[in-house]
């Protein structure tokens, strides 16, 4: 992992900070970017030993993760969907399915990721409509998909779709979605003022065929194994949140300590020293929230309850305290080469993502209330 690691932190100097600003302006990021990094191995960083992958824990996971957001949270997202899809395939498709898109996805030539939502089902994913219908030992999948996260530019999607609304959440199945196949049509891709370079967008099934090999998990399973692995992404997403705190405190404080009023240094001013440690706090309160959460998933033991306060917490707190941040620089926080807004609008997206701050609070509730 310290190879990996130190990989990492030269792509992250060499791509990320030179570059961040300017897909955040562009509202995309260039694709090159990410086989650059495909180039380097950073895209099998979790996919299993056996498909050439680095297969690393949970907790280096979280390192890298946290590495990449503070330049671009938007990078980090990007990449682990592409790169958790395809250790997701390696492992639950059968190895001569799984052979077809794995290894170009660890290359970079093909990129995917998980479609959940639809323009109709975010928060309620039971309430999907896109319609898994049986053909012969397989499926036809017809419907749509929105706000899919790598849906812009990749063409491997882990599908959700129900195969029997009178089953509710039971009778959603997963399935592999080929984008290179007849029946689907990609979508425009999200125009945001924030968090474009995450290649938000969705696409439309018609009478898409999957094969019975083709099917990830099967109704009765899909929704809980979904449920289970969402602690894991709440988890990163609120490492993901502390480093761009971090990030923008750092930047904050190298500022202060150079940037002269009234005589002296802005760091010198008690004001300005407590906002900064208040924000320091605040990183400090998530940081132990994250490892809280992270322990639990490594001992296997269960994460729901500590994975939504983590990221509740975490996702809350990085829109406060990266405001608090660039208000330490004055005017300067809002200029292109510092991270503050960009951070900001990342920060916004994870509000949302892998369950919306309401959800966590929902989650919790039903935890600690029935
Ligand atoms: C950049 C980006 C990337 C994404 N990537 C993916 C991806 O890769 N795969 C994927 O499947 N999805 C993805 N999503 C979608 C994301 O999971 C949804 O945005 C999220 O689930 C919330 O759904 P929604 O936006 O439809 O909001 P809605 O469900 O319409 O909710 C709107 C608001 O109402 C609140 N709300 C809803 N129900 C309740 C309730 N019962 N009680 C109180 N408040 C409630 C919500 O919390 C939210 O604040 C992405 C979203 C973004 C912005």
């Amino acid at each position: 992992m310290t190879d990996l690691l130190a990989t990492a932190t030269r792509f992250a100097k060499s791509h990320l900070a030179p570059n961040a600003a300017k897909w955040a302006r562009d509202g995309r990021m260039q694709i090159d970017a990410l086989r650059d990094a495909a180039a380097e191995g950073l895209l099998a960083f979790q996919a299993p030993r056996d498909w050439g992958g680095h297969e690393i824990g949970f907790a280096d996971k979280l390192k890298l993760l946290e590495l990449f957001s503070r330049d671009s949270y938007d990078f980090a997202f990007s990449l682990t969907n592409t790169a958790g899809a395809a250790a997701h395939l390696a492992t639950a498709l059968p190895r001569a399915v799984a052979e077809r898109y794995v290894p170009a996805m660890l290359k970079g030539e093909r990129f995917g990721g998980s479609a959940l939502s639809e323009p109709g089902a975010g928060s309620d994913f039971a309430g999907i409509k896109t319609r898994a219908m049986p053909d012969g030992d397989g499926w036809r999948l017809t419907g749509e998909k929105g706000w899919i996260t790598n849906a812009a530019f990749g063409d491997v999607f882990i599908t959700y779709a129900q195969t029997d609304p009178s089953q509710g959440w039971r009778g959603i199945g997963c399935f592999l979605v080929d984008g290179r196949r007849e029946g689907f049509q990609r979508a425009n891709a999200e125009a945001l003022a924030g968090g474009g370079v995450i290649g938000a967008g969705g696409f439309k099934l018609d009478n898409y065929r999957v094969h019975a090999d083709e099917v990830i998990a099967p109704p009765g399973q899909a929704f809980r194994r979904a449920m289970a692995s969402v602690n894991q992404a709440r988890t990163y997403v609120a490492a993901m949140c502390v480093a761009m705190v971090d990030a923008s405190l750092d930047t904050a404080i190298a500022y202060g300590k150079s940037r002269q009023a009234f005589g002296s240094p802005l760091a010198a001013k008690q004001g300005w020293r407590w906002m900064a440690a208040d924000i320091a706090t605040d990183a400090e309160a998530a940081r132990q929230l994250v490892e809280n959460a992270a322990a639990k998933i490594i001992a296997n033991e269960d994460a729901a309850l500590a994975s939504a306060h983590a990221k509740k917490f975490a996702t809350r707190m990085a829109i406060q305290r990266i405001s608090d941040a660039c208000q330490l620089m004055g005017a300067a926080g809002l200029r292109e080469e510092y991270p503050f807004l960009r951070h900001l609008a990342s920060a916004r997206v994870a509000n949302y993502t892998d369950g919306s701050t309401e959800m966590q609070n929902e989650r919790i509730a039903a935890i600690i209330v029935g």
